[in-house]
This record gives C-alpha cells, sequence and structure tokens, in this order.
C-alpha cells in the first residue's frame, strides 16, 4: 500500500468528490498500517485541500481521537476561526454520534461519506444526527464515493484483528 498521491491528475474542473476521497483512503490506509481501525478525512476548503488527518484512538490512547475530531482541530487551526463554514469533509466512514455531533457544531457546509457504518453510523444508517430536526444547522450529505476501497479496508482490518486475537476462530 503506497502512501505517494502522485497518481492524482485532477481533469479540467478540478479536483472532484473521487479525487479528494482518494485522499482520504490514504489517510486510511495509513492509520491501517499503524494498527488503527482504518478511517480517514481530508477537508477542503475553497477548493484547497486544507488538511487531513486519521483515527489514532491507540496510538493516543484517547477515545475520542477519531479521524474527523483531529481534522475539525487542525481545520480550525489552520484556518483560525471556530466555525468551518466553507469546508467540505470527505470521511472513509460515515462518523459516529460524537463525530456527527461535532461537524454539526463546526458548521460544516458538506460531508461526503465513502462507507456507511451498519454498527454505529450516524448520518442516517442507525441515528441521523446530521439530519435531526431539532438541529438549525443543515449539512449537505454525499454517500458512496469510493465505497468499496473504503469499506473493503475496514473488512480487511477487522479480518486480522480476529485472526490476530483469536487464532482458533
Ligand atoms: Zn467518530
Amino acid at each position: 500500500m503506497s502512501r505517494g498521491i502522485s497518481y492524482l491528475h485532477p481533469g479540467p474542473g478540478g479536483f472532484g468528490d473521487e479525487d479528494w476521497m482518494a485522499l482520504a483512503l490514504h489517510e486510511a490506509i495509513a492509520a491501517f498500517e499503524d494498527d488503527e481501525v482504518p478511517v480517514g478525512v481530508a477537508v477542503v476548503h475553497d477548493g484547497k485541500l486544507l488538511t487531513r488527518a486519521y483515527n489514532q484512538c491507540e496510538r493516543l490512547k484517547d477515545p475520542t481521537a477519531h479521524a474527523e475530531m483531529l481534522a475539525i482541530t487542525q481545520a480550525v487551526e489552520a484556518l483560525g476561526v471556530q466555525r468551518l463554514t466553507g469546508a467540505t469533509f470527505y470521511v472513509t466512514k460515515e462518523p459516529c454520534t460524537m463525530c456527527a455531533g461535532a461537524l454539526v457544531h463546526a458548521r460544516i457546509r458538506r460531508l461526503v461519506i465513502g462507507a456507511p457504518d451498519v454498527k454505529v453510523g450516524a448520518c442516517g444508517t442507525v441515528l441521523d444526527v446530521i439530519g435531526h430536526p431539532a438541529l438549525n444547522h443543515r449539512i449537505e450529505v454525499a454517500w458512496s464515493v469510493r465505497e468499496q476501497e473504503s469499506r473493503e479496508l475496514l473488512q480487511e482490518f477487522f479480518r486480522r484483528r480476529r485472526k490476530t486475537k483469536s487464532p482458533d476462530g
């Protein structure tokens, strides 16, 4: 698995969702290589890459160190503002309740998701924090961008983890 991004060649219209999600996927692969649950994020602002992050719960011994949370912190630091109203978040896996709530608080404009999370997805799959009618901020959500690659990476990770933890099964 290479972390290089040299194969990215934007077309005449610049980078599209698939291209930006490729950067998020590279982050997810970096997580995979660090024995972290492989979830990656790329944050785009004004048509440019603002920051990238991957899940680091194991390394930081912090259950809140999801890729989205780290990316929000890095993005507000980079922009020097508290709200990310112009930002699009590319996330390889559907955000959980914590991250979905944080994305609403950060007032991001758009969320692009790779694979749904049938266990804890909070953008419509299990819960719908992003679309909850009580919340006054609406995030535009797009699904299934590079879904298969995102999902296969997660499946491979958990398959290896099961093998390591229980040799019998
Ligand atoms: Zn999360």
